[in-house]
């Protein structure tokens, strides 16, 4: 391999890991705006684990996403404390409008729009990554197979 090949390799290697970097950026940003969506109080936590550990966080997350909010609200008829989630205070029954998702986060849709976008872009990073390195691995065999063939 001459070193016009090596640095082209090399240069194609670099590509790969920078997609590869962009690749997970955007999944921490999907994962965040998910969460934040989903009022979870970790999403900040969640993004970070998802963006560097990867797919083990990711499939946790996957699964408690949807999980009733645990985030603590009192009651405006009887003043107890009870979860956002209910829909009814387990006291007195007064009806609790936070249940309903667009009433306790008015910006939950447009959250939800951004991870999807980010989710979109991370995925055709990847794609884009792993052609980058398919080319790479092609180009790399070639290199070396062209210089047994050759001597
Ligand atoms: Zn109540």
């Amino acid at each position: 391999m001459n070193i016009a090949s090596f640095f082209t390799f090399f240069f194609v290697w670099i590509f790969c890991i920078l997609f590869f970097i962009g690749f997970q950026i955007c999944i921490a940003l999907a994962v965040y705006y998910d969460a934040q969506s989903k009022m979870n109080r970790n999403s900040v936590l969640w993004a970070v684990l998802c963006g560097i550990i990867g797919l083990i966080p990711m499939i946790v997350y996957l699964c408690i996403r949807n999980n009733p909010s645990t985030i603590p609200i009192y009651c405006s008829q009887c003043g107890k404390m009870h979860y956002i989630s209910e829909s009814h205070c387990p006291f007195c029954h007064q009806e609790n409008p936070y249940s309903r998702i667009e009433v306790a986060n008015p910006q939950a849709q447009q959250q939800h729009r951004r991870a999807k976008v980010c989710l979109i872009i991370g995925v055709s990073l990847f794609a884009v990554g792993i052609v980058a390195m398919i080319i790479a691995l092609i180009f790399l065999f070639y290199n070396v197979l062209g210089v047994i063939t050759y001597y």
